[in-house]
C-alpha cells in the first residue's frame, strides 16, 4: 500500500541507472508556492535555466535552449519529429535498447533507417558510421548506453558526420552534467537529457539544445512538425518570444533549477572526477566477491552507470529483493543481459560514497561477507592512481 504521509522524509536509497535521489536543494525548491507559467519571475526563472544549460552543454553563447515538459524519451522523440522529414535517410547508432529505441522513433516519424551496429557491450565503431554515412541527413548516436553501460566515441562519430554534411542528434542522459559535454566543439545538433538522471532533478523534465543548422533544417520543413507540443516553433514562441504555447510545470523548473545549480556550483570536472574515484572504489570492494566489469574494453566503460557481471551462482533475482526489503534498489540487466549483470547507477545524487555504503554493509550481512565496508572504505581513501 502506498502511505501518502508516512516517513515523509525517510529517503529510499536508489542506485538504479535513473532516475535518482533528488538534491536536497530540488526537493526544498518543490516547497516553493505555485505562480502562472507566464509569470515574470518565472520567465526570470527560466532564462537562468537556458543559459545554465548552455554551460552544460557546452553550447555556443547563444544557442538555443529549453525544457521540454516530458521525459528523456519526449526529449530523444521531439529531436525526430522536428528534424525528420518522411523519406529522410535516418542512420542510427545501435548497441542497446536505448539505440533501438532511437531507430523506432525515427522510422515512425517517416525516416528510412538504417543502422550501425555493434554487440552488446561494444562501442560503435566510427569506421562503421563513416561507411553508411553517404545519404544520411540525419545520423543519431547514444553518448552512454544505459542497457550495458557502454560510452560511444561521440566526438569522433561527430566530426566524420560534420564533414557529411548530415545533422547529428545526440542522447546524453547518462553524460551531460556529469561531465563537461561540449556541443559546439564536437559539432552535434540536437541534445537531450531527462531531469531525473545526472541533474538528480525530479522526473519530468527533458533539457534540450538545438543548434543553429537544426533550426535552420527545422524552419526548411516542407511539412509542418507532427508533434505539436514540441513543435520548435512553438517552443521559442514561449522561450524566447514569451508568449503562450503550453502550461509549463513551473514547480518542476523550480526544482529544476536548483538541482542544474548545484551541479554547475560543483563544477563539471569535479563531477566527472567523483563518478570516477566512487566507481573505482566499487570495483575494487567487489572484484574479490567475483563481480567483474561486463564491458571489457576500459576505454568504452559509461562511468556513469556501471555494468558489472554477476559471480557464478550468483542469486541476482533473489539478493536484489532482500536490497529492496532494506530500502535499497539496484538494477540488474535488460533483455540478453537480464541475470547477467547488474547496472549500478552513480549519476548524480547516487554517486555518492554515503548509498554505496549502505549497499556494502546490506551485501556484508546477506553474502556473509566480512570486512566489505571495510574494504570500500580502503579503497575509498586510496590515492587515485
Ligand atoms: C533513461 C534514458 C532515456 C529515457 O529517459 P526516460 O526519462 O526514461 O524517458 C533515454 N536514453 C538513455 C540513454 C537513458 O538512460
Amino acid at each position: 500500500m502506498f502511505e501518502e504521509t508516512q516517513d515523509l522524509f525517510a529517503q529510499h536509497i536508489l542506485l538504479t541507472p535513473g532516475p535518482t535521489p533528488i538534491h536536497p536543494r530540488a526537493q526544498r525548491a518543490l516547497q516553493r508556492g505555485m505562480l502562472g507559467h507566464m509569470d515574470p519571475e518565472v520567465f526570470a526563472l527560466n532564462g537562468e535555466i537556458q543559459q545554465g544549460l548552455r554551460e552544460m552543454y557546452g553550447t555556443a553563447p547563444d544557442t538555443f535552449t529549453a525544457l521540454l515538459a516530458g521525459t528523456g524519451s519526449l526529449g530523444m522523440e521531439a529531436g525526430f519529429a522536428n528534424l525528420v522529414e518522411p523519406g529522410d535517410e535516418v542512420l542510427v547508432c545501435v548497441n542497446g535498447s536505448f539505440g533501438a529505441r532511437m531507430a523506432e522513433m525515427a522510422g515512425r516519424y517517416g525516416a528510412r533507417v538504417r543502422q550501425v551496429t555493434a554487440p552488446l557491450g561494444e562501442a560503435i565503431n566510427p569506421a562503421d558510421v563513416a561507411a553508411q554515412l553517404g545519404g544520411a541527413a540525419l545520423v543519431a548516436v547514444v553518448h552512454g548506453e544505459t542497457s550495458t553501460g557502454v560510452l560511444n566515441p561521440v566526438p569522433e562519430i561527430a566530426e566524420l558526420v560534420r564533414r557529411s554534411g548530415a545533422l547529428l542528434t545526440v542522447d546524453a542522459v547518462t553524460t551531460a552534467g556529469m561531465e563537461p559535454f561540449r556541443m559546439r566543439d564536437w559539432g552535434i545538433d540536437y541534445v537531450y537529457t531527462g531531469a531525473q538522471k545526472c541533474l538528480s532533478a525530479p522526473p519530468g523534465l527533458a533539457p534540450v539544445a538545438i543548434s543553429d543548422r537544426a533550426l535552420a533544417r527545422y524552419a526548411a520543413r516542407r511539412t509542418p512538425t507532427p508533434l505539436w507540443y514540441c513543435d520548435f516553433g512553438g517552443l521559442r514562441d514561449y522561450w524566447v518570444d514569451h508568449s503562450y504555447h503550453h502550461t509549463v510545470p513551473v514547480n518542476l523548473h523550480y526544482a529544476f533549477h536548483a538541482a542544474l545549480n548545484a551541479a554547475l556550483e560543483e563544477g563539471l570536472e569535479a563531477r566527472r572526477t567523483r563518478v570516477a574515484e566512487l566507481g573505482r572504489a566499487i570495483v575494487t570492494t567487489l572484484a574479490p566477491l567475483g563481480f567483474t566489469p561486463y564491458v571489457t574494453d576500459p576505454a568504452t566503460r559509461l562511468p556513469t552507470v556501471l555494468a558489472l557481471r554477476l559471480p557464478q551462482g550468483f542469486d541476482d533475482a533473489g539478493i536484489r529483493r532482500a536490497l529492496r526489503a532494506r530500502e535499497i534498489s539496484v538494477t540488474g540487466g535488460l533483455g540478453p543481459t537480464a541475470g547477467l549483470i547488474w547496472r549500478l547507477g552513480l549519476m548524480g545524487e547516487a554517486a555518492r560514497p554515503a548509498p554505496y555504503r549502505a549497499l556494502m554493509a546490506a551485501l556484508e550481512d546477506l553474502l556473509g561477507e566480512r570486512g566489505l565496508v571495510r574494504r570500500f572504505e580502503d579503497a575509498l581513501n586510496a590515492v587515485p592512481a
